[in-house]
């Protein structure tokens, strides 16, 4: 059935709950081994009007916010975290456009993707300046009315099978300066040169790119500073990154709870156990306060969306404290859970046989990409810490 435009949020979250049942509960060993990126399932998902759900309404999208992105993420995470991410990730670039693009822009680019419910990529990372991205090397070149990108990116999701991509480099005339370029995927020059093969998140897919001499019109040129543009669309993605663990951290728990219920212990059942229920309770009070900061970060993003002029509130504020707080906490509490879980099955817990091993990797990632813990505390120190008027 396709959620129509006016439903309350409690039922778009029935409908996604309806989704990952019918689509992805009992697939996830699958999802997990054959590596395929399943096409048929984000059809499916596009199917029921929830496709890039956050996309303004004048351009053709739901305009849905983040607080009730992060209860959807929330969902698809618990059925598969690979296919959430897949789903959410081209959220980073699009509100870069949305935001930083010319209206001819948002339209020429967003509006189809709300129509067909396609991906977009974002490239910022490299290899050799890691998480430093003032480092990257790849240009932007002006060459009459056209810019001229090149250079290698280390890592980018979806970009294969993107519509289009957005891509963070240095001016070519002027190389303290960056800016964020959109490139249509199909703009000659561009070449995957590998796909990652990922202990986690098998189902989504994140390339190596190369950028060789691609010529787009220097009109793709997002407004503003690459690197500054880049950090607000990680306001976005880091929250639904963190709403992503809370997904895996459920099912984690309903894993355990399933499991305590069959394997009998001192003539009862592992669940009748206190030291089983204690862990369970921890368990669900990390859940609680997982979901709990990831509402709140969302709530500010809408805050600020919905204000008179978000493009520019958004240049002053940069990086959200509740956004970095929301990706760091439930990176760090998710990793408790889904270790916890992995000892809680014995040395079963340790083989391929259960599912365990495959949501305990999934849940690596909440703390690795889109900024590690350490870039995240070194960023917080700076911004939220030493400038005392920052400290709550
Ligand atoms: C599944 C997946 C999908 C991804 N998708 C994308 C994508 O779509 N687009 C994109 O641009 N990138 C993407 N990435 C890249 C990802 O965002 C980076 O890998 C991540 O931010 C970590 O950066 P890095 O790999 O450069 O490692 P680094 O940050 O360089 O880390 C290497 C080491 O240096 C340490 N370190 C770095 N900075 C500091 C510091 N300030 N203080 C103390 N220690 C520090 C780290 O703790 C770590 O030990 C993806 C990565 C993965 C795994």
């Amino acid at each position: 059935m396709r959620v129509s435009s006016q439903v309350a949020p409690e039922e778009v979250i029935h409908e996604v709950r309806q989704f990952v049942r019918a689509e992805l509960i009992g697939r996830q060993t699958d999802l997990d081994t054959s590596r395929e990126i399943p096409f048929p399932i984000h059809e499916k998902f596009r199917g029921i009007g929830l496709a890039n759900w956050w996309l303004p309404e004048d351009l053709g999208g739901r305009g849905l916010g983040l607080e009730q992105g992060v209860d959807i993420v929330s969902e698809l995470a618990y059925g598969d975290a690979g296919v959430a991410f897949t789903a959410f990730i081209s959220v980073l670039g699009t509100t870069m456009v949305s935001l930083y693009g010319g209206e001819d822009t948002r339209r020429a680019f967003l509006a189809p993707l709300a129509g067909r419910g396609g991906f977009c990529a974002t490239l910022g990372s490299e290899q050799a300046a890691g998480s430093e991205l003032a480092r990257i090397t790849t240009t932007a070149t002006l060459d009459g009315d056209e810019l001229v990108v090149s250079g290698e990116k280390f890592f980018s999701t979806n970009a294969d099978f993107a519509d289009f991509l957005v891509v963070i480099a240095r001016r070519g005339e002027d190389h303290a300066e960056h800016v964020a370029v959109i490139l249509p995927r199909d703009t000659p020059g561009i070449r995957m040169r590998r796909r990652w093969s990922m202990i986690g998140l098998r189902s989504s897919g994140t390339y190596q790119v190369s950028l060789d001499n691609c010529r787009v019109p220097a009109a793709n040129a997002l407004e503003g500073s690459g690197l500054r543009l880049l950090e607000i669309g990680l306001n976005a993605s880091r929250v639904l990154i963190a709403a992503t663990g809370v997904g895996v951290a459920r099912c984690v728990r309903d894993l355990c709870m399933e499991y305590g219920r069959r394997k009998s212990l001192g003539g009862g059942k592992l669940a009748a156990n206190q030291v089983f229920g204690a862990k369970l309770a921890d368990m669900e009070m990390r859940i609680s306060a997982m979901r709990d900061v990831c509402r709140t970060a969302a709530r500010e993003f809408d805050a600020v969306m919905a204000g008179p002029d978000p493009a520019g509130a958004f240049l002053g504020h940069g990086t959200l404290k509740s956004a970095i707080t929301a990706k760091m906490f439930c990176g760090q509490a998710g990793w408790a859970i889904a270790a916890a879980g992995s000892e809680m099955f014995g040395g079963l817990g340790y083989t391929d046989e259960l599912m365990i091993g495959k949501l305990l990797r999934d849940m690596r990632h909440v703390s690795i990409i889109e900024g590690g813990d350490d870039v995240l505390r070194d960023l917080m120190y700076r911004r939220y810490v030493v400038p005392v008027a920052k400290r709550i």
